[in-house]
C-alpha cells in the first residue's frame, strides 16, 4: 500500500534554527542541509541571517557554493582565532613560508658548494655521470 501522506521535507539547518517551514523556495537549503547545522550556526553567529543572504545574492549563481564555503571557513577561523580570524593563520603560514625559503636558500648554497668541490676534484671521481640532472 502506498502512503498517501506526502513525505515532509526535512527543514534545512537555517530554517530549523529560525523555526520556520523550509520549502522548495528556501535559498539556504542547498548549502545548509540539516547535517550542517553547526556550520550554519557559526555563519549565523558571525554574519547574521540578513548579511548571509545579502552576500549570497550579491554573487553569481555559479559562485555561490564557493561563497558559502568561504563564509563557513571564515566563521570557523573566527571561532578558533577570535581576535584576528583567518588573518592570524595567514600570518603564521607566511612566516612558515619565509622560514622555509631561507632553509631552501641555505640548501641551494650547500649544493652549489658541493658541486664546486666536485668539479675541482675532476671528472674521474664522478663515475662517468654527466652534470645534467
Ligand atoms: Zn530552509
Amino acid at each position: 500500500m502506498a502512503n498517501a501522506v506526502p513525505v515532509a521535507q526535512k527543514p534545512c539547518a537555517a530554517c530549523k534554527h529560525q523555526r520556520r517551514k523550509c520549502d522548495q523556495n528556501c535559498v539556504l537549503a542547498k548549502y545548509f542541509p540539516t547535517e550542517r547545522s553547526d556550520d550554519f550556526e557559526n555563519v549565523y553567529h558571525l554574519f547574521g541571517m540578513q548579511n548571509t543572504l545579502k552576500i549570497l545574492k550579491s554573487v553569481e549563481e555559479e559562485e555561490r557554493d564557493a561563497t558559502i564555503e568561504s563564509l563557513i571557513m571564515e566563521a570557523k577561523m573566527r571561532l578558533e582565532h577570535p581576535v584576528h580570524g583567518h588573518f592570524s593563520v595567514a600570518r603564521e603560514l607566511s612566516i612558515e613560508i619565509e622560514k622555509t625559503e631561507k632553509e631552501l636558500e641555505i640548501v641551494r648554497q650547500k649544493i652549489h658548494i658541493c658541486k664546486g668541490a666536485d668539479n675541482r676534484a675532476g671528472p674521474s671521481t664522478r663515475g662517468g655521470q654527466s652534470d645534467q640532472p
